[in-house]
């Protein structure tokens, strides 16, 4: 059995447990605290569900009829889940402490084990604190989260159509408190922007992409990494600079680097912009169009900054084969960057049956959940390991 609702929320609870009275319960629960809820009786329903639903916290029963708890650890643990997981059981606390160190060992975040039956006030708790902490991240969390090293990065290759090779991978940030659920940047740009901690955060995002650029070039790869900036990091003109000193510092090759930054940055002020990412490009960092698409940009400003690429936003992408025009938007697109002079990348490529669509037209590279999701740098570097371009001809 597999029950969910069917809007997508931010707070997302997965339970397996083989009784299906225990199910409903953990179901109101979840409900109640504002979680969708998805609720599985069966491994199998569980390993659907985990990869379409994407939990943001798991409840977690150890035995589910006759087989263990054990395996679903080992699939989370391959599966590289981030999200917390609660263990629940009717054994008694040596075989839940067993239990949950062994997730522990898989590299899981497990948050606690709990004894049958429900202590309905311990779980709503665990629930509301975990909703709390994602909700309503304060300027001040957010600041100690940036010096408390609680970001990571996890990284997306881009990769080229015709070939199928990876021509670079583009750095998103993540903010992962201990304990809870890692969350997106949607929850925290926004905060980081207006409270100015942004400029904190966006040199935090390029050091480390910059280390990384080494690790990977002492590995014996030089890849090409692309990192976001803020549009309102486009307001300060000693960022050329900045960002210059920062490369000389940790030897990384600027060729190499790409900043992304949004139409609807570059437009609010594009003299400024103009100003900031022409000496960008003179010190030797490419620059790309994010999002295109989405904005109201003026082509005839547009054509005259320096940049080397635009991304379709996957808004085009995720509707081709639900709105015409989203085929027809992509392919014009593609033909105004390529006589820009720019190199073109679809963004949100969720299937195959997309791939397979763009293949049929001129766009460069792509990106997007089907070819690969955005990982942390170690595995990403297995993904890499593996990588078969013939896989996705
Ligand atoms: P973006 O730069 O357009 O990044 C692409 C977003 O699309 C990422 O979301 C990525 O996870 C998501 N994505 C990739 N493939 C697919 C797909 O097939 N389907 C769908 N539906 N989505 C896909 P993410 O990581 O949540 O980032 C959201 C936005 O947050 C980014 O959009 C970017 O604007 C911003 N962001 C991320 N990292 C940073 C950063 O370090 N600094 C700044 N200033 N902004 C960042
Ligand atoms: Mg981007
Ligand atoms: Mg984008």
């Amino acid at each position: 059995m597999s029950k969910t609702m069917s809007k997508i929320a931010d707070h997302r609870l997965l339970v397996i447990d083989d009784d299906t009275d225990i199910c409903d319960l953990l179901q109101e629960i979840g409900q109640s605290c504002g979680y969708e809820t998805a609720t599985t009786t069966k491994i199998t329903d569980f390993i659907s569900t985990f990869t379409s639903f994407k939990p943001t916290i798991i409840i977690l029963d150890l035995s589910i009829a006759d087989r263990d708890g054990i395996e679903i650890l080992r699939f989370l643990s391959n599966e590289s889940c981030r999200s917390p997981i609660v263990m629940l059981s009717g054994y008694d606390e040596k075989v839940r402490a067993t239990a949950f160190r062994l997730g522990q060992s898989y590299g899981l975040e497990m948050i606690t084990h709990l004894q049958k039956p429900i202590d309905v006030t311990a779980i709503k708790n665990l629930l509301l604190k975990g909703k709390k902490e994602i909700l309503s991240p304060t300027a001040e969390r957010l600041a100690k989260a940036i010096s408390d090293f609680e970001m990571v990065l996890h990284y997306q290759p881009k990769i080229n159509i015709k070939t199928s090779k990876v021509v670079g991978v583009e750095s998103l940030v993540r903010w992962k408190p201990a304990a809870y659920p890692i969350m997106l940047p949607d929850i925290f740009i926004s905060l980081a922007e207006h409270t100015g901690l942004i400029k904190q955060l966006t040199y935090w995002v390029v050091k480390e992409a910059f280390q990384q650029w080494i690790k990977w070039k002492d590995k014996g790869f030089k890849v090409k990494i692309s990192i976001n900036l803020s549009p309102t990091m486009l307001n300060d003109l000693l960022l050329p600079d900045d960002l210059h000193t920062l490369a000389v510092q940790y030897k990384v090759d600027p060729t190499y680097i790409c900043f992304e930054v949004t139409e609807a940055g570059v437009m609010s002020r594009p003299q400024l912009a103009m100003d900031i990412l022409t000496r960008l490009r003179l010190k030797g960092f490419s620059l790309s169009i994010d999002d295109f698409g989405t904005g109201y940009s003026s082509l005839t400003e547009l054509h005259r900054m320096p940049f080397s690429e635009l991304k379709i936003d996957r808004s085009f992408t995720l509707n081709v084969f639900k709105e015409q025009e989203a085929w027809t938007i992509i392919r014009s697109i593609i033909e105004l960057g390529h006589n820009l002079g720019l190199k073109v990348t679809a963004e949100g490529v969720e299937t195959q049956e997309m791939w397979k669509k763009l293949k049929t037209s001129e766009c460069d590279s792509a990106q997007g959940f089907f070819l690969c999701v955005p990982m942390a740098a170690t595995d990403y570097e297995k993904w890499y390991g593996t990588h078969k371009p013939a896989n996705y001809s």
